[in-house]
C-alpha cells in the first residue's frame, strides 16, 4: 500500500478523524484499490451488506429557468419550443399513474427557476400528494428553488419550509451544491445562490426536522482543494445539525451537449471523469464525510454497471429505480430513464449486497 494511505489508514484505525490535507492526499494517491479498500471498510462498519433503495419517480414540474447556469442542459427559457410547464392536475396524475403502476415510495421533485410558478403551486401539489399518497415520500426542492420560491413570496427560509413543510414536503435532495466554493460558482453558475446561502437553507431545513441531502458536482473547472472544501463545509454543518441523510457526488455529464460547452466556454479545460475518478471520489468522500451516514451513487450520471461496482467503494444507497429521469439524460446519460424495482433487487443481490427499501429519510420500509 502506498505510504500515505498507510498513514491515513492507522488514522482511520486510531478513530481519528482526517482533515483537509489527509483528503488532498488522498486525491493526489492512484492507489485506487487502497483507497477503496478503506472506504469499504467504512461502508461496511456502519451498512454490513445493506444497500438502500427506493422505488421513486422523478418528476420535473418545468424545465423553464431564468438562472440558466452554464452546465445545465435541461433548463430552457419560456420561448423555446420545448419548454413546458405542468399544470397541478398534470403533476397530480402522473404521480397517481406511479403508484398505481409501479407502487412508488417516494417522489423526487425538482425543476427551474420559473417565475411563472409559485410557492402556492407546489403547497397544493403536496397537499393533494400527500392526503392522497400518503406511502408516497415527497422529496422535492432543491435549495435554491426553496430560496427563489421565499425571495419571490416575500417571505423568510424558515417561513418557506414550514408551509412546504406542512403541506406535505418530506426532506429535501442536495442539488443546487455544485461546488461550494464562490470561484467556481462565478464559473459555473453565476446567477445562482452561493454556497453559503445554500448551507443556510440546509441548515434551515435541518432546524425544521426536514432531513436533507448534499450533492457535489465535479470534474468540470473546479481542482482538488475544491473538492475537498466543499466536503468539509459540510460536514462542519453536519456536525452541527445531524439533518444530512445521504452525500451525494456526480460527475460533469457529458461534455459537448450542455450549454458550457456549446458556447466554448471553457470546454477546453473540461474532460469528462473517469471510472478511475469516479470511485476515487466516493471512496474519498466515504473516509471525509464520517458524520454522514449514507453515501449516494447517482446511477442517471454515472451509469447502472458502473453503480453495482461503486457499492464495494464505499457507497451504501443506489439511489432508486429513478422512473423519468430526465436531468442526467438531456445533458447525454446513456443510462437506462429508470429501471424495474425487480431488475434493481436482483442486480444488487447478485452483487452479493442484501437491498432494503427505505425512503430518503433512510425509515426502512
Ligand atoms: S441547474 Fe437548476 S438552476 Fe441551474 S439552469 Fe439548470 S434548472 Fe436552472
Amino acid at each position: 500500500m502506498d505510504s500515505t494511505l498507510r498513514d491515513i489508514g492507522f488514522k482511520l484505525d486510531r478513530g481519528e478523524r482526517l482533515n483537509a490535507g489527509d483528503g488532498i492526499a488522498l486525491f493526489e494517491c492512484n492507489d485506487l484499490l487502497g483507497i477503496g479498500r478503506l472506504a469499504q471498510s467504512v461502508r461496511t462498519r456502519l451498512h454490513g451488506k445493506r444497500v438502500h433503495y427506493s422505488v421513486n419517480l422523478h418528476l420535473n414540474p418545468t424545465n423553464i429557468c431564468v438562472t440558466r447556469c452554464s452546465f445545465c442542459a435541461f433548463s430552457r427559457s419560456s420561448d423555446d419550443p420545448d419548454a413546458y410547464t405542468l399544470s397541478i392536475d398534470e403533476a397530480e396524475t402522473r404521480i397517481a399513474r406511479a403508484v398505481e403502476r409501479w407502487g412508488i415510495n417516494e417522489v423526487h421533485m425538482v425543476g427551474g427557476h420559473n417565475p411563472a410558478l409559485g410557492l402556492d403551486y407546489y403547497t397544493e401539489l403536496f397537499r393533494r400528494v400527500a392526503s392522497r399518497f400518503p406511502e408516497v415520500f415527497i422529496k422535492a426542492l432543491s435549495a435554491p428553488e426553496v430560496h427563489d420560491l421565499a425571495s419571490r413570496s416575500g417571505l423568510s427560509i424558515k417561513e418557506t419550509l414550514e408551509r412546504l413543510k406542512k403541506s406535505g414536503l418530506g426532506g429535501m435532495p442536495g442539488g443546487g451544491a455544485e461546488i461550494l466554493a464562490a470561484e467556481v460558482r462565478k464559473q459555473i453558475c453565476p446567477q445562482k445562490i452561493s454556497g453559503e446561502e445554500w448551507l443556510k437553507v440546509h441548515e434551515t431545513a435541518h432546524g425544521l426536522g426536514i432531513p436533507t441531502n448534499a450533492t457535489m458536482l465535479y470534474g468540470h473547472v473546479e481542482n482538488y482543494a475544491d473538492r475537498v472544501d466543499h466536503m468539509m463545509r459540510i460536514r462542519t454543518l453536519q456536525d452541527e445539525t445531524h439533518g444530512f441523510r445521504s452525500f451525494v457526488p456526480f460527475p460533469y455529464c457529458r461534455p459537448g451537449l450542455n450549454a458550457q460547452d456549446r458556447a466554448g466556454n471553457g470546454a477546453t479545460s473540461v474532460t469528462m471523469s473517469s471510472g478511475f475518478t469516479d470511485l476515487k471520489v466516493l471512496s474519498i468522500a466515504r473516509l471525509l464525510l464520517d458524520n454522514i451516514p449514507h453515501l449516494k451513487v447517482h446511477w442517471p450520471a454515472t451509469d447502472f454497471k458502473f453503480a453495482l461496482a461503486a457499492l464495494s467503494f464505499g457507497a451504501d444507497d443506489i439511489g432508486g429505480t429513478n422512473l423519468h429521469e430526465r436531468v442526467m439524460r438531456e445533458a447525454g446519460s446513456l443510462a437506462p430513464a429508470g429501471l424495474s424495482s425487480g431488475d434493481l433487487v436482483r442486480c444488487i443481490r447478485e452483487a452479493d449486497y442484501e437491498p432494503f427499501l427505505a425512503d430518503s429519510s433512510f425509515e426502512l420500509r
